[in-house]
């Protein structure tokens, strides 16, 4: 059966906010505020930075940091009427997150049974402090969403997006939404993509598609 496959990011993008960051920078100010420079002057890699700065952060304060996601996530709007415009379009959509697998289900639990799958980071809480890993790690990233792509391979696929950890993804990926940074990396190395604001505009697109 042809697969038409929809690869979503989270903070961002279905999400208002940079949750992930916003965690980070409640949970962890300090040693966040050491290591964020060093991974965006590329000094650090994101998959060793984030490591150190989770690791950081005691597993007892897990289900503080639940509550702080529930609490601060709002989705963009038309995400929901987008979701339910899916099956009809004969598109599914998977999410694709760089934060955590857990967060992104606890935020989209009402809305699961319109989701094929979410891939993100793992969270070991059997230590002192956080331990995270991904089946989708390489030497950079925790989590590499192309590496997700890879492995579902599509018949016809599009990514949804907002930032250069969408970047990778979007060079592979045949159709791109994008909003944000994502538009100005694309459009340095001369990529298509189509901005959008919100999941309306996404919408409205692949409406006129069919
Ligand atoms: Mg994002």
């Amino acid at each position: 059966m042809a697969e038409r496959l929809i690869f979503c990011d989270f903070d961002g993008t279905i999400l208002v906010e940079e949750i992930f960051r916003d965690l980070l920078r409640e949970f962890a100010p300090a040693v966040t505020a050491r290591i964020l420079p060093e991974i965006l002057a590329l000094r650090t890699s994101l998959c060793d930075g984030l490591s150190e700065i989770l690791a950081s952060i005691p597993s007892q304060q897990w289900p503080e940091m639940e509550a702080f996601v529930v609490e601060h996530s709002h989705l963009r709007a038309g995400f929901t009427e987008f979701l339910d415009a899916l099956p009809s379009l004969r598109w599914e959509l998977l999410v694709v997150t760089g934060g955590f697998t857990r967060m992104a289900e606890l935020v989209l639990a009402p809305l699961r049974d319109r989701i094929r799958a979410i891939h993100g980071m793992e969270v070991d809480l059997s230590g002192p402090t956080l331990r995270v890993f991904s089946p989708w790690q390489d030497a950079e990233e925790l989590v590499v969403k192309k590496a997700i792509y890879a492995h579902y391979a599509p018949t016809e696929a599009l990514c949804i997006g907002d930032s250069v950890t969408d970047l990778r993804l979007a060079r592979v990926c045949p159709r791109v939404f994008a909003r944000n940074g994502l538009i100005d990396y694309l459009a340095a190395e001369g990529r298509a993509c189509t901005p959008f604001e919100d999941f309306y505009d996404v919408l409205r697109a692949l409406e006129a598609d069919k």
